[in-house]
């Protein structure tokens, strides 16, 4: 049997490679073997200007993978969808509900899918769009988590986050989802904004899989408002698991990649961009 190589291109995120287009958002294109698959969308437009770019045909995907309800991700769902009628959307159940943040001292805002995003949800005919309850295979080899749980005490969703404009309820990110690949050289993850917290994310991942490899992990790892504590065990989990790399992209945050690439190494720890091709490995 032929071995699929994977491989994952960053669309969007803080940085970008020359010519390429930067956003506070993250998407990422992903190709096992002749699959193609969408992985977020991006807040305003840097994922259609990137693409173009990059030689990447959106409406050559054959499905979307949302990470959660976050405007961040989901903002030009409509633009592609207008360009893709095909594709399979897969999104983990309740990433459409109403969504805040209020950092202390600033306005309450709203940072859930926008209504357009959300309209154009609604429009999907049902045999394409599935909400994800459960763990769900893409492909063989190549899985979508759905909702995770959350088992650490010192992982939380990483940010001020509600479900009301009046702060009164937590906002938990149950939706909060990631893509993992089974290669042979062991477990390649992608995370949106993993508020699911990484330990939590790779602990559910290698029970699914029952593979306790982990070869790499590709995304927005939001440790942009961790306190020191969390970051320390963070980094000793990561040292235990011996990967291969790590790219931490968009609400990671500088200090937290920082003090990554110095606990875990340089060689190992790459600031992901716009751009940045990873080769992740080949599947059997
Ligand atoms: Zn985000
Ligand atoms: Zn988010």
């Amino acid at each position: 049997m032929t071995k699929l190589p994977v491989k994952i291109t960053v669309l969007v995120d803080y940085e970008a490679a020359e010519g390429l287009e930067t956003e506070h958002g993250f998407a990422a294109w992903v190709e096992v073997g002749d699959h193609n698959i969408l992985f977020d969308t991006g807040q305003t437009g840097a994922m259609q200007a990137n693409t173009a770019r990059l030689g990447i045909k959106l409406n050559q995907a054959e499905a979307l993978v949302l990470s959660h309800g976050h405007f961040d991700h989901t903002g030009t769902l409509p633009d592609f969808l207008a360009e893709n009628e095909a594709a399979q959307v897969y999104l983990a159940h309740g990433a459409h509900i109403d969504r805040y943040s209020c950092k202390p001292g600033t306005p309450v805002r709203s940072i859930g899918m926008p209504e357009k995003s959300r309209q154009a949800l609604a429009r999907i005919p049902a045999e394409r769009l599935h909400e994800l309850k459960a763990p769900h295979y893409l492909l063989p080899g190549v899985g979508i988590t759905g909702p995770v749980p959350r088992i650490t005490s010192f992982e939380d969703v990483g940010g001020p986050f509600f479900l009301d404009p009046d702060n009164r309820e937590d906002d938990s990110i149950k939706d909060d989802q990631s893509m993992w690949f089974e290669t042979d050289e062991g477990l390649v993850i992608l995370l949106g904004c993993c508020h699911a917290g990484l330990v939590n994310t790779l602990e559910y991942i290698r029970k699914i899989s029952g593979i306790r490899k982990l070869r790499g992990i590709i995304g927005g790892m939001h440790l942009v408002n961790a306190n020191q504590q969390r970051l320390d065990q963070t980094f000793d989990e990561m040292k235990n698991w011996q990967p291969e790399f790590l790219v931490p992209c968009h609400c990671t945050g500088q200090n937290a990649a920082e003090q990554m690439q110095q606990a875990i190494g340089c060689g190992i720890v790459k600031t992901g961009y716009a751009g940045m091709v990873i080769n992740a490995g080949r599947m059997s």
